[in-house]
């Protein structure tokens, strides 16, 4: 035992490179780790463990990982009550409910009576028992969208992001179950060090996904429009205004939310804004 806080991620899969990928933003230096079960940061105490997503939450509950970064579907399905830490907004996807495209399906209690295939079947038992509804919920570990076709089940429950594998199968989005994503999961039980360990690696994760929220920007404005620019960036409280040789112009620079990025761009263009430079933001700490 090496004092190391242990973190549990995806070995293969859709979760890996992104739970990496945090990682690294959050400033911790990981060697090559391919092929190995376990590696070490170079300039933090923690241990990188690389299981299977399915794994992930019995790792963490029984203590043999601290933390894991695994699909909240994965974390619901098991039933396990570890607590979430944060949602980590990447491997977002929806457990739909499925059927034909050919089938009239107009009401949920129709499901009644009827089999319904599914890698998901703890989730969906309780959906259906939350809606009173008596349907065959048939267990199946992959491939559950050929399930109608080979005739094992009548509709299908499925995790979905794009929904193309349902389309190329004639199934229809029906109803949505579950909403899914990247989750952060902890052990209950840290001694004294590894939570000094968890709260320094929070801190950092924390300070990567608001800086994910948003966008540095610099333009240039006439001057007459400080006004109404500042009106437009709603975080600008005080914004950042440089003088420009050209003296009927200035520059302003500002941090804005970038899922309403393009929005603010445009409203900006339409108030003489120019030259406009968008950067991303690698951490804000407050
Ligand atoms: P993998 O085993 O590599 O396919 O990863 C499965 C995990 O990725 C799931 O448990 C979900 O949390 C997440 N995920 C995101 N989008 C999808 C999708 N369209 N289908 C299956 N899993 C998805």
């Amino acid at each position: 035992m090496n004092g190391h806080l242990k973190i549990a991620v995806q070995k293969k899969g859709r979760l890996a490179d992104k739970s990496l990928e945090l990682l690294k933003r959050c400033g911790l230096e990981i060697e090559n780790y391919n092929e190995r079960l376990f590696v070490s940061a170079r300039n933090f105490d923690l241990d990188i463990l690389f299981l299977r997503d399915d794994d992930i939450p019995e790792y963490v509950q029984d203590g043999v990982a601290d933390i894991g970064i695994v699909g909240e579907n994965v974390v619901r399905e098991k039933r396990s009550n570890l607590s979430i830490e944060r949602k980590l907004g990447f491997s977002k996807c929806r457990l739909m409910l499925a059927s034909p495209e050919n089938i009239q399906l107009d009401a949920l209690k129709e499901l009644s009576g009827k089999s319904i295939a599914t890698s998901h079947p703890n989730i969906l038992s309780e959906f259906l028992d939350e809606n009173k509804i008596s349907a065959k919920v048939i267990q199946i570990s992959g491939s559950v969208e050929i399930a109608p076709s080979v005739g094992i089940a009548d509709f299908i429950c499925d995790l979905v992001s794009t929904g193309n594998t349902l389309k190329f199968n004639k199934l229809k989005q029906r109803w949505c179950i579950f909403e899914s994503e990247a989750v952060l999961i902890k052990n209950n039980s840290l001694n004294n060090s590894k939570s000094d360990l968890y709260n320094n690696l929070l801190k950092r994760i924390d300070s990567s996904l608001t800086a994910r929220k948003s966008k540095y920007i610099m333009m240039n404005i006439p001057k007459e429009s400080l006004e109404s620019v500042t009106k437009i960036i709603p975080s600008l409280k005080s914004p950042t205004v440089l003088p420009l040789a050209d003296e009927t112009s200035l520059a302003v620079h500002a941090v804005i939310p970038t899922d309403k990025f393009w929005e603010i761009i445009d409203e900006l263009k339409m108030n003489g804004a120019s030259g406009i430079l968008s950067l991303p933001i690698e951490n804000m700490i407050s």
